[in-house]
Parts: structure tokens; sequence; C-alpha cells
């Protein structure tokens, strides 16, 4: 994971900031998929919330901070649920950002929320989410999981014989049969996507060609069958290819279908949408998969009556509504490049590095919070003492000073909670909801 990835990436960082500016309307900006472009008032500073930056940092109490906008979750959410057909339930993925708050917020606009860990569904159970609507998946669920997972009545997705042991030995004890979808690895992979997590060897799920024996041991056990989970892969920005792997996904759980021990309520497709992280990135085109869906539900309808289709999105839902915001602590030259060091880093933000698993470093969205009349090519990097620690390469930025904030976009999801905050011992990152 934390490989050297210190491939040059200059250029395409800068947000097209005038452009923004101009044009309130997203469809007319290139960069951003966003349901709401980011604005600037009109001294230069990013508005969050409808308020200045620097008046939210200020009520926030510290830099570095993250920023999550409700208005953002909210419209990101309601717009995609609004458009899917009725039969498919949109799930939050926690991992993509678990704190606590956020998880509050998305447990009213989402139908169920999905838990990859026993923190994680305690958080779940607190937002208050009716646990027939939690479902739990991992490679390495402990008993100890597994048995708080029945204990709360949650949905667990099955990934080997083991955890189907250890469940049917928690459903004898207490008299009440574990729910449980039979989680799949897939004989195929997601294209195109940005992490793989099917087709060939993997950890995850048990390989589609031992689905019909679980089902027998399922039925031969008396669990409470609940249907399919399959997960193809992460932030893919091709809409042919999600279409492509939903429609071969729901294939192979229709090829099960006359050996389930009892009807599928619900078969989960996965996710896999992405959001665009440079000015090249073109967003996800919405609309060839959620006419897919409605196929797919409709060949649903004709093959188990009743049954619900699930999509479970983290980064989708969440990654665009969040800021990760720093304080310029220095400004260096050093041989002609100029360094913005920074309050913040790859401590918090291990994404942003471009070392949580990226094959190749690009920046992420960068910029100052204030407008100058030239801009300049400036790095801008953590307090480290690491090259890693970079969360912009040469990116052509307004001229920050000390003092000055400096903001990175799409952040989100994957951030704190998917960063090495302990390494080098800075304090914590702080973060809110606004
Ligand atoms: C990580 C994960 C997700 C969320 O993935 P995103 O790319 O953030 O949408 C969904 N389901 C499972 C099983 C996962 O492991």
């Amino acid at each position: 994971m934390m490989q050297p990835a210190l491939d040059p990436a200059p250029a395409a960082a800068r947000l097209p900031q005038e452009a923004l500016l101009d044009s309130p309307d997203p469809s007319s900006s290139p960069t951003w998929s966003g349901a709401m472009p980011w604005l600037r008032d009109s001294r230069g500073e990013w508005l969050v919330g409808g308020r200045p930056l620097s008046t939210v940092v200020a009520a926030v109490g510290s830099t570095p901070c993250y920023l999550y906008d409700r208005a953002r979750l909210t419209a990101r959410a309601t717009a995609l649920k609004s458009r899917l057909p009725r039969e498919v339930l949109l799930h939050y993925a926690m991992k993509a950002n678990p704190m606590p708050a956020l998880v509050c917020h998305m447990a009213r606009l989402v139908d169920g929320l999905d838990v990859a860990s026993r923190g994680e569904l305690r958080t779940a159970l607190d937002s208050g989410m009716d646990p027939h609507h939690i479902s739990f998946a991992g490679p390495g669920k402990s008993d100890a999981e597994l048995e708080q997972a029945h204990a709360t009545g949650i949905l667990v997705n099955v990934e080997s014989f083991r955890e189907l042991g250890v469940l049917a030995r928690a459903s004898e004890r207490s008299g009440v049969p574990a729910r449980v979808a039979v989680r799949a690895n897939l004989p195929f992979e997601l294209k195109a996507s940005g992490m793989k997590m099917s087709g060939g060897a993997r950890q995850f799920g048990i390989d589609a060609d031992r689905v019909p024996d679980m089902l027998r041991e399922i039925g031969a056990i008396g669990l409470a069958f609940e249907g399919f989970h399959l997960f193809a892969g992460s932030q893919n920005l091709r809409a042919a290819a999600i279409v492509e792997a939903q429609t071969l996904c729901y294939d192979l759980a229709a090829s099960w279908l006359d050996r389930v021990p009892s009807p599928p309520r619900t078969i989960n497709l996965g996710g896999g949408f992405g959001i665009p992280y440079t000015v090249q990135d073109v967003p996800l085109d919405l609309d060839p998969i959620l006419e897919n869906l409605a196929i797919l539900a409709g060949r649903l309808r004709g093959d188990v009556g009743g049954a619900n289709l699930v999509i479970e999105l983290g980064r989708f839902l969440v990654g665009e509504a969040g800021l990760y915001v720093v304080r310029v602590i220095d400004r260096k030259v050093s041989r002609g490049q100029v360094f913005l060091v920074v309050d913040g880093g790859m401590h918090q933000h291990l994404a942003a590095s471009g070392n949580f698993g990226q094959v190749m470093r690009k920046n992420y969205p960068v910029a100052v919070n204030r407008v100058t009349a030239e801009s300049e090519s400036a790095s801008v990097v953590g307090p480290l003492c690491t090259p890693l620690d970079l969360l912009a390469d040469r990116a052509e930025l307004d001229v920050a000073e000390p003092g000055d904030l400096v903001v990175v976009f799409q952040s989100g999801a994957y951030g704190r909670s998917a960063s090495p905050r302990d390494f080098l011992g800075h304090p914590d990152v702080v973060e809110a909801l606004v």
C-alpha cells in the first residue's frame, strides 16, 4: 500500500475556479460531477454550508480539519434514490466514512447500512437504522463479531464455511436462525476499476463454483437464507463497465435460483460508482446504469416476486461532500520550486498523498482560500519527515502565504479513517458536519 508513488503528475490540479464562479450551473463545469459546484464569495473565500471557509474553520476550532457538507450529502443521496426503480434499495457502505454524525445523517437518506467490522456495527446501530437493514461483509469476521451480528439481528454476508459454522452454533443456542446471504467471489472482474475486488483468486466471498454447496449447507442447518451479495470493484467511472458487471452479477445469481433453500429477499449487486478526482476524469453517467437497473428489476420481478435489488455505495455518496482543510505553516523555495508546508498531510489524508493503493499518483483538486492576481506552480507538502507526505505536486495555485488556508476537494471518502494517524505523533484531525 505504501509504495513510493511519486510519478511526476504536474498540471491538472487546479480547479477551473473562474468557470465555477461564472456558472452556478454544474453541467457547464468540466471538472465537477457534484450536484452543486463549490463557490467562492466576493473576497475569494470558499463557501462551505453558505459561509466563508475561514468562519467555518474558526467555528470548528482548528486546522487541519475535515468538513462534510450536509446539503451536499443530502442532495447526492436523494437525487440518486429518487431515480432508482422501486425494487432497488440504496445502501451506504460505511467504511468510506464512518464518522458517527455523518452516518446518522446518511441513515435518514438511505435504505440500509453496510458495515465491515464490529466498530462500524456499533456506529450503525447507534444511528437508529433498523438492524433489519444493516448488513455485514468482510473477509475476516471473528467468532465474536459473528455472534454479535447474530444477536443484533443484522444480515451477515457469509464468506466462508467457517462463518456458517459459527452462525449455526449461535442460532442453535438462541433458537433464532441467523440471517445470511452468500457472498460470492465472482468469476469476472469489474473492468477499469480503481481497485480490483473480484476475478481470479481473492480473499473475498466464496468462489462462485462453491456457492451451490453453501446453499445446500444453509438449507441443511436451517439458517434464514436471504440472498446473494456480489461486489465486483470500486472507483469506476465507466458506466458501461458497471452495467456489464451488474448484469453478469444478476445472471450469476439467477443461475442459482433453482438451488436456493428459500426464495431470496435481496440480491446485492455491489457498487463501484466512482467520482472524478482530476480535470481529466469524466463524471460517471448514471443514465445507462439506471436504465439497466430498471431492466434487472423487471427480470427480478419475473424471477422472484417481492424481492429487492440492493446497490451499496460508499465513495459516490459521500466523497464529493467533503473537504480537507489545512493551514500553510511555511513557504519555501527550493531550487526554484515553491513548497507550501502545511499543518496536515498523508497521516490524515493518505489517499490524497497517492499512497492508498493508487497505481499512479495524481493530485487531488487543491485550491488556496483566496484569489490572487497571479497564480504560481506550488507543491503542497505536509509536516512529516518523508517525501511521501505530498498533498499536491506542482499544482497551479493562487499565491499563498503562511496562515492561508488550503483546501483539498473530493475528500469525503477514505480520508481520516483510511490514514495512518499516529505516524509521527501529530494530534488527530478534527471532523465536522457543516
Ligand atoms: C468498500 C466496499 C464498498 C464501498 O465501495 P465504494 O467504492 O466506496 O463505493 C461496498 N461494498 C463492499 C463489500 C465493500 O467492501
